[in-house]
């Protein structure tokens, strides 16, 4: 069963309840993971800078890694490719994808190895020459492409992904909510860390392989919390599962789509906050009627029985206000329709 939850602006937004269980549990949660790349940032990374050990040439970095990467269909492969155009490429034997970590392939007779430092460490590759830089690069933020051959290192390749332009207020709406706000990332923590600052988040989960990701959940779950989980299902949907509350952000794959709770069509990070809102002010609905629909049969019926003699009411009118108790129930439902949620993080208001 899918419920497109009936106020204009959920459906406006694009936020889809898969069950009716998820608009329950989405008002209990205590804490939000959010991927990092393409929820929190826009997926779209672009290379700002290129620095290349002594004795080697910038292009070769760049035309080394973009050889590797043609065998890659990773976001970060795309980048180096795009600022790679008008480079001449060798020809690449041997790909190996190293998944979280980066890749590996032969070229012109060499071992190329390319990746994170999870690698370069596993590889033994010698990073003394440009460490500083790469701690600078990921101070900044960027995430550091290291490129190495022959065991040691010939270059940097630092790649921005900017924020989506509310994901801040969104943290900022979660935290006035009482909800934590976590990210989860495949990236190095100080690149996180720079990331989630800017954000106002203080909880990051990095340097986490694919398959870790819903074991870092259900550790949060051991500690006794609920937990919601945002992801696009690149390589996070087994974590929007495992999570309390999956939501499945931007309509991307079909995986996130099958494995999460919520899905909520549009790319904006701030529908979080607003499905939130949308369950809570759905709950206190059902509660008021539930109430509404308990007084009258608690009240009008022992009444007209003559339960509170002398006060009595004539059975018809116990039987009207049976009617009566349905059509009030079914007007409050209607009045959800007039909830009040913001439709976007500058227009002041703030979801119920
Ligand atoms: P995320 O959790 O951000 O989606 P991934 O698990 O896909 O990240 O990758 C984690 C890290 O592994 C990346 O930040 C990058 O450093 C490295 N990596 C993975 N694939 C590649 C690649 N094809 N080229 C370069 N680096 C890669
Ligand atoms: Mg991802």
């Amino acid at each position: 069963m899918a419920v497109m939850v009936g106020t204009g602006l959920g459906a406006q937004r694009g936020i889809l309840f898969k069950n009716a269980s998820a608009l329950e549990d989405a008002t209990r949660l205590d804490i939000v993971v959010f991927d990092k790349t393409g929820t929190l940032t826009m997926g779209q990374p672009d290379v700002v800078e290129v620095v290349a050990a002594a004795d080697v040439d910038e292009d070769e970095v760049l035309t080394l890694a973009a050889t590797v990467e043609q065998g890659s269909d990773h976001p970060l492969a795309q980048a180096i490719q795009r600022r790679a155009e008008g480079l001449t490429l060798e020809a690449l034997s041997g790909f190996v994808n190293l998944e979280g970590r980066g890749a590996r392939a032969e070229v012109g007779g060499r071992t190329v190895l390319l990746g994170n430092r999870r690698l370069m460490d596993e590889e033994r590759v010698d990073l003394a020459a440009l460490l500083e830089e790469a701690e600078r690069l990921q101070a900044a933020g960027q995430t550091v492409v290291h490129v190495a051959a022959g065991g040691t290192v010939l270059g940097l390749i630092a790649i921005a992904d900017a924020p989506r332009p509310t994901s801040a207020a969104m943290v900022q709406g979660m935290k006035a909510r009482g909800i934590e706000v976590a990210m989860l990332t495949g990236d190095n923590q100080a690149t996180a860390e720079r990331i989630a600052r800017g954000l106002g988040i203080d909880t990051v989960i990095a340097d986490v392989l694919p398959g870790q990701k819903a074991e870092r959940i259900k550790a949060l779950q051991a500690q006794g919390k609920r937990v919601g989980m945002v992801g696009d299902g690149v390589n996070d949907a087994p974590a929007l599962v495992q999570a309390d509350v999956g939501l499945a952000i931007g309509a991307g794959t079909d995986v996130a789509m099958d494995s999460a709770d919520v899905v909520l069509m549009r790319s904006d990070p701030y529908d979080v906050l607003v499905a939130i809102g949308l369950s809570r002010a759905t709950l206190r609905k059902m509660h008021q009627n539930l109430f509404w629909a308990v007084a009258y049969n608690v009240v009008a019926f022992p009444a007209a029985a003559g339960v509170f003699y002398p006060l009595v009411i004539s059975p018809e009118v116990a039987a009207l206000s049976m009617s009566g108790s349905s059509a009030l129930v079914a007007i409050n439902a209607l009045l959800l329709k007039r909830t009040r949620l913001d439709a976007s993080p500058d227009d002041g208001a703030t979801p119920a």
